[in-house]
Order: C-alpha cells, then sequence, then structure tokens
C-alpha cells in the first residue's frame, strides 16, 4: 500500500528504528506515547484492520500478540495493556492493523 504510514515505516521509506522485528511483525515506539512504554505490533504485510483479516490471517494474529508479550519482557514491563482499535468510532487513525502495547503506569476501566 503505497499510501500508508505504517506500510512505509515496515519498508524503510520513512526511517524508523524498530524495537523488534521478525518475518511476520515489526514493532515501533508510538510517535505521541500514553504511556511510559507505548510500543506498536505491526503485521508486515498490510491489513487494515481487524475487521479485514481472513482465515488465512490467523497466524499472522497469533504472531502479534506473541511478539507483545516478548516485546513486553524485552521492555521490562511486568503489567501492560495490549490495545487494538477497530474502525473510527473505537479511536483507530491508522487503518494499517496495529497491536498498542502500553505499560509503565497504573491504567483505569473503562477506557474511554
Ligand atoms: P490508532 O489511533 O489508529 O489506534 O493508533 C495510531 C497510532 O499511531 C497513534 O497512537 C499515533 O500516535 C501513532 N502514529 C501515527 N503516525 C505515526 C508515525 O508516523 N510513527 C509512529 N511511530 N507512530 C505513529
Ligand atoms: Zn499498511
Amino acid at each position: 500500500m503505497t499510501d500508508c504510514i505504517f506500510c512505509k515505516i515496515i519498508a524503510g521509506t520513512i526511517p524508523t528504528t524498530s524495537v523488534y522485528r521478525t518475518e511476520q511483525v515489526t514493532a515501533i515506539r508510538d510517535l505521541n506515547p500514553q504511556a511510559p512504554t507505548h510500543i506498536l505490533l505491526l503485521p508486515n504485510k498490510h491489513l487494515a484492520s481487524v475487521a479485514e483479516a481472513q482465515p488465512e490471517d490467523e497466524a499472522l494474529l497469533g504472531a502479534l500478540f506473541l511478539a507483545a508479550k516478548r516485546v513486553a519482557e524485552q521492555e521490562n514491563v511486568g503489567s501492560y495493556r495490549l490495545v487494538v482499535n477497530t474502525g473510527a468510532q473505537a479511536g483507530q487513525s491508522v487503518f494499517h492493523l496495529h497491536v498498542h502495547l502500553l505499560g509503565g503506569r497504573a491504567m483505569s476501566w473503562p477506557p474511554g
């Protein structure tokens, strides 16, 4: 996707330091962090959101959560929140599926 900011980051067109990278997943620090640790886990393959995922994406979706666990360990956050905003009303602003990993502070529930 040539007009997708996260595809450009994954491809290296927009230089960004990744904190974790595998064949399937890239993790980067959020530009506008909402917690002391705020990392985005991106599938290297463009998928607009969870709503567009297909049965063949099952392993990729699992890889994202396992990557989140590994990055949390790497960042030494023992308690954290994983968020996947899906659709504009839920707060999704970048339409390349991503998991937010937020940690390093106390959090309340319900989310806003
Ligand atoms: P969403 O609102 O779609 O769930 O989350 C998108 C996230 O991407 C936001 O937290 C925003 O700060 C982050 N973001 C948007 N553009 C960039 C960028 O160019 N680089 C990085 N590292 N994060 C970005
Ligand atoms: Zn993309």
